[in-house]
């Protein structure tokens, strides 16, 4: 094993069992989930499912074999109308939720999210775009995912994922066991990992050393890790992104929001929270830039 004796939290690291065809990913997310949390005021059910989402989508990220983004966004008619977390193989990560009505603090995924469904959108950088929807036939998110795998690339895959609150920080983190491609019979095998994984609690996950983990769950077997990587909280927007949706804007709606908003348009990032402000001559400058014509 590697030595990897800090506690890193926002970091993935995958692993291989020498002697079963299973593969692991383990993810732990702390600044993270806080950056996607500290701009809001999710109720507590919301934060949890928002938590399950970033570790669903970090290790589904690292399954990914090219470079890409993607998207797993939750709709619905529930209280809860989007939540959605988006990533990429470099594992920069945000998130949003968007709460329309009462949450309670226990609700399930079905309350928060009425009818509705999953949807996972793939995005290679080279190549075609992928999108896969999945209904909530499970109980929970984590349930739904799973089914996610095995519906799309046909492999038996577990997820194990906690989120709680540790030195008054929340933290989100999990565990991923995958069946390698071509290895039909063995699932007594993939069983017996599963239900050793399914014996970690929230606090070894927030609180121990990766290998430590490992070994834990694991002593009887052999495990190897590998090189970690860092998770970040990356946010994609900027003033240009912002400028240039406010120009496919017709000229008389932008005319129009300055004067109803005092002379500044303030353009609202729900992801991390940034303003973007616009004045008259900001919006006059950005005319001439395109060569646009005032009237
Ligand atoms: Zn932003």
């Amino acid at each position: 094993m590697i030595d990897n004796k800090a506690i890193n939290m926002d970091t993935l690291n995958r692993f291989l069992f020498d002697n079963h065809p299973v593969r692991g990913e383990i993810t732990r997310l702390e600044k993270t989930y806080q950056s996607i949390l500290e701009n809001h005021n999710y109720p507590i059910a919301v934060q949890n499912l928002l938590g399950e989402l970033l570790v669903a989508t970090s290790l589904l990220t690292a399954t990914l074999k090219f470079d890409g983004d993607i998207a797993v966004q939750l709709q619905g008619d529930g209280p809860l109308t989007l939540a959605v977390v988006n990533g990429n193989n470099q594992q920069e990560l945000r998130g949003v939720a968007r709460v329309n009505g009462e949450i309670a603090d226990d609700a399930t995924l079905k309350q928060m999210v009425g009818n509705g469904y999953i949807v996972i959108t793939i995005t290679p950088k080279k190549g075609e775009r992928y999108q896969g929807i999945v209904g909530l036939e499970k109980e929970t998110l984590i349930g739904c995912i799973e089914n996610y795998f095995m519906q799309s690339e046909q492999l038996p895959t577990r997820l194990f994922v906690k989120t709680g609150v540790h030195n008054n920080k929340p933290m989100a983190a999990g565990i991923l066991l995958q069946v390698l491609p071509a290895n039909e019979n063995i699932q007594a095998s993939f069983e017996h990992l599963s239900a050793l994984t399914e014996t970690i609690t929230g606090d070894e996950l927030f609180q121990l050393p990766t290998d430590e983990i490992l070994y834990r769950l694991y002593n009887q077997e052999e495990v190897r890790l590998f090189e970690t990587h860092q998770i970040i909280f990356k946010c994609g927007c900027s003033r240009q992104r912002c400028e240039d949706s406010l120009m496919t804007l017709p000229a008389s709606e932008i005319d129009e929001i300055l004067n109803e908003e005092g002379g500044k348009i303030d353009i609202h990032c729900d992801y991390c929270g940034k303003h973007y402000l616009f004045d008259a001559i900001d919006i006059a400058q950005l005319r001439n830039k395109r060569h646009l014509n005032y009237h």
